[in-house]
C-alpha cells in the first residue's frame, strides 16, 4: 500500500506505526488468545487498556489525577454541545459563549435549550475570519465556552482568555495535545478523538472533579456527566476499540517527544504551508487575515480564480493528496494538518501551491 498525503479534517491521517499495532491488536491483543474486538470490557486485560488511555491523556496534559478525571463517551463532541448545558444549567441560568464559527454556533443553539447564552464576544459580521478575544462577560455565568481551533474557518486560540472565577469550558475537538497549553486553566475539554487523537466513536471529557460535583441528576441516566464519572466510563459497553487506539496514538506522542515535539512539527507544517500562500498574493487568497489567530491545524484558502478550483483539486489528486476540499458550508480549501500529518506532506503542498501559482 502506497499511502497518500490526507488533509482530511476528520476522521484523519493517523499514526503508520499505530495502525500496524492496531492490525496486530486485532488479530490478538496480549496473547490472550482474542482479538481486541472479542475481549470483555470486564476484564483485567481491558482495564489495563481504559485506565491506561485515562492516565496517559491526563499526563501529557500535565494534570494532576487528584484533581481531574477523564470519561470516554459517545456521541460526538456534537453530544456534548447538549449534555453540558444539560447537565450544568437550570432554565434562567446563563452560559457564556465566544462565538467563533459553526461550531460554537451549534453548541449555543443547544445550550439555549436548557438555559440562556451570553454572546461574550463574535466575529460573525468578519465572517469569523478572526478571533475577538476580549471577552465581555456577563458576570452571571455558570461557565465560559470557547472552541480552541475553528476546525471549519481556520482560527485557533493561541492564548486564554482570563474568565475570573467562572469556569472555563472548551470544546478542543481540533486541536488537543496539538501544542503545550496550560489545561488546568480548563474546568472542562472535551474532543471528539476522530481529528487529533484516534479514531470516530469516542469522545474524551477531560474535568475538574470538583465541577463534575456540581452535575445535575435529573438528565436521562446516559446523559449524565455524573454516571460515567462514578463508573470510571464502564457504566456500559465503553467503545472499546477507539479507547485502545486513543491509546496507542498517546503512547505515539510520548514516544515521538511528547507536546513539546509534537507541537514543534506542527508548527513547522503550518509555517511552510502558510508562507507558500502568502507568497502569491495574486494566486491565493488565505481566509485568516490576522496572522495571529491562524490555525496551525487547518490551513484556509482560496484561489483568487474560482474557476481553476477543479483544476487545482485534480492535480493535488494527481501528486497524491487528498482531502483538500474546504468544508461544504465555506467553500474554498482546507489543509487539514493534524498531529499524525506528516511534515514531508506540508512540503509536498507547498511545493505544489508554489508551481500551481506561476502556473
Ligand atoms: C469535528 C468537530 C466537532 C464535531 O464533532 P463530532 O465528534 O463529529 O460530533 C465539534 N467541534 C469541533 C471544533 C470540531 O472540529
Amino acid at each position: 500500500m502506497k499511502r497518500i498525503y490526507n488533509f482530511s479534517a476528520g476522521p484523519a491521517t493517523l499514526p503508520p506505526s499505530v495502525l500496524e499495532e492496531a492490525g496486530r491488536g486485532v488479530q490478538e491483543i496480549a496473547s490472550s488468545g482474542m482479538s481486541v474486538l472479542e475481549i470483555s470490557h470486564r476484564s483485567k486485560l481491558y482495564e489495563s487498556i481504559h485506565f491506561g488511555a485515562r492516565d496517559r491523556l491526563l499526563k501529557l496534559m500535565g494534570l494532576d489525577s487528584s484533581q481531574y478525571t477523564v470519561l470516554f463517551v459517545g456521541g460526538g463532541a456534537s453530544l456534548q454541545f447538549a449534555m453540558l448545558p444539560m447537565n450544568f444549567l437550570s432554565s434562567g441560568d446563563t452560559a457564556d459563549f465566544a462565538h467563533t464559527g459553526e461550531w460554537s454556533a451549534k453548541a449555543m443553539a443547544e445550550a439555549k435549550r436548557f438555559g440562556l447564552v451570553h454572546v461574550a464576544s463574535t466575529t460573525a459580521e468578519q465572517k469569523f475570519s478572526r478571533i475577538d478575544k476580549n471577552l465581555r462577560l456577563s458576570g452571571a455565568a455558570k461557565y465560559v465556552h470557547i472552541t480552541t481551533n475553528n476546525t471549519i474557518e481556520g482560527t485557533q486560540w493561541h492564548s486564554l482568555p482570563n474568565t475570573g472565577d467562572v469556569p472555563l469550558l472548551a470544546d478542543a475537538s481540533s486541536d488537543i495535545l496539538s501544542h503545550a497549553v496550560d489545561w488546568n486553566r480548563f474546568s472542562m475539554v472535551y474532543a471528539g478523538a476522530q481529528k487529533n487523537l484516534g479514531p470516530a466513536g469516542v469522545t474524551l471529557v477531560v474535568a475538574k472533579k470538583s465541577f463534575l460535583s456540581q452535575a445535575h441528576e435529573q438528565a436521562p441516566t446516559m446523559l449524565q456527566y455524573k454516571t460515567h464519572y462514578k463508573a470510571d466510563s464502564l457504566y456500559n459497553t465503553p467503545p472499546v476499540f477507539a479507547i485502545y487506539m486513543v491509546g496507542l496514538v498517546l503512547k505515539w506522542i510520548e514516544d515521538s517527544g511528547g507536546i513539546g515535539a509534537i507541537e514543534k512539527s506542527n508548527r513547522e507544517k503550518a509555517k511552510v504551508i502558510y508562507s507558500a500562500l502568502d507568497q502569491f498574493p495574486d494566486g491565493y487568497e488565505p481566509a485568516v487575515t490576522d496572522f495571529e489567530d491562524r490555525s496551525l491545524m487547518n490551513i484556509t484558502f482560496r484561489l483568487r480564480d474560482a474557476q481553476r478550483e477543479q483544476k487545482f483539486l485534480a492535480g493535488a489528486e494527481a501528486r497524491g493528496m487528498d482531502g483538500l476540499k474546504g468544508h461544504r458550508n465555506v467553500g474554498g480549501f482546507r489543509a487539514s494538518i493534524y498531529n499524525a500529518f506528516p511534515v514531508q506532506g506540508a512540503y509536498a503542498l507547498a511545493e505544489y501551491l508554489s508551481e500551481f501559482a506561476q502556473e
